[in-house]
């Protein structure tokens, strides 16, 4: 019997369903370059609805969300504020540099959030020696820190000190729909004070691509000129936008992901991993290894079990749509063949 590999490296992973391909090759489509792309539209405006915002602007990747977002809050040389940890500063390449002419001021805190205090502390007075201070950047929930959903008695103070001092807010809410199910908190209740938010379709909701940037109308209608110049307007791309639209009904399941992830997290404990939890766990776990995380994850690839690394002595495991009961029952097998390699570090 020809094992199915388990693919536990992230929740990008997932293979369009059967429905999503169906709803794929009948989508209704036009020029999206000309505004006429009816099921973009329809994803745009949905998107923004359930945020609770004007508008939306359909996108590629995650990471063009992001800077598209930085591009329309900023002017070159702006000065924005983001924890070190955070998608955009430490996993895009430098690109708000890049594109945006952003100057970055990196800022510390507990699972990848800086407290308002400390947003203030940092935040200078107008003055010809420092740069413009002009934006905020906030991710929800925290990748480097495990998935941690933040709740919004620590996102508000956050948000509402970069208002009174004049700064835009960005949410990078790659997985926000996920913080969302862990918080039984609406993902409109989560963004409701920040400026615009990114949501990635390709991540725990299944579309094979795409994410969704929203905020009011007059940054969305900068957000698609930065777009279009950053080369991402794309004609016929409601056959994309159909299976976001879809994608976008996962969200609700989102607490198997979690329970699974639960299991897993539990299960490696009770066998003496170092498996941490965060706050409010979401959809990851992560194992500090004594040794080299390295040697594991081939050891565990040669078992039909994949997962990455997260830093040298780091093990990031992610469940998703197509990660099942089973497939955790046999990774904890796994993990079990593999104890006295941890130990031994
Ligand atoms: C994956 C991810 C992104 C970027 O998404 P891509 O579609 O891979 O470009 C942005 N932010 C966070 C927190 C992510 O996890």
């Amino acid at each position: 019997m020809g094992q199915k590999r388990i693919d536990l490296r992230s929740d990008t992973v997932t293979k369009p369903s059967e429905a999503m391909r169906q709803a794929m090759a009948h989508a209704d489509v036009g020029d999206d370059v000309y505004g006429e792309d009816p099921t973009i539209n329809r994803l745009e405006a949905e998107a923004a609805k359930r945020l609770g915002k004007e508008a939306g602007l359909f996108v590629p990747s995650g990471t063009m969300a992001n800077q598209v977002a930085i591009l329309a809050h900023t002017e070159r040389g702006d000065e924005m504020f983001i924890h070190r940890d955070s998608h955009a500063y430490y996993y895009e390449g430098g690109a708000a540099a890049l594109w945006a002419g952003a100057m970055l001021t990196l800022l510390d805190g507990e699972e990848g959030l800086f407290t308002a205090d400390a947003l203030r502390e940092a935040v200078r007075p107008a003055n010809i020696h420092h740069p413009r201070p002009r934006l905020v950047s906030l991710e929800n929930t925290h990748n480097r820190a495990g998935g941690a959903a933040l709740g919004v008695e620590r996102m508000d103070p956050v948000m509402a000190v970069a208002h009174e001092l004049g700064l835009m807010v960005h949410i990078d809410g790659a997985r926000l729909f996920n913080a969302a199910v862990a918080l039984a908190t609406p993902a409109s209740r989560l963004v409701r004070e920040a400026d615009s938010v990114s949501i990635c379709l390709s991540k725990g909701l299944g579309a094979p691509v795409g994410s969704v940037l929203v905020g009011n109308r007059a940054f969305i209608d900068r957000a698609r000129t930065y777009r279009k110049w950053l080369g991402g307007g794309m004609r016929q791309a409601g056959v994309l936008a159909a299976a976001g639209l879809l994608a976008l009904d996962n969200a609700d399941r989102l607490q198997e992901d979690h329970q699974r992830a639960d299991r897993l997290r539990n299960g490696l404990r009770e066998m003496g991993y170092d498996a941490w939890e965060p706050s409010v766990p979401t959809n990851m776990v992560m194992i500090e290894t004594p040794g080299l995380a390295e040697p594991l994850v081939k050891a565990a690839l040669e078992r039909g079990l994949a997962f990455g690394t997260m830093g040298a002595r780091r093990i990031r495991l992610v469940t998703h749509l197509d990660v099942d009961d089973e497939d955790i029952a046999r990774a904890l097998e796994i993990f079990q063949e593999l104890r006295s390699q941890y130990r031994a570090g």
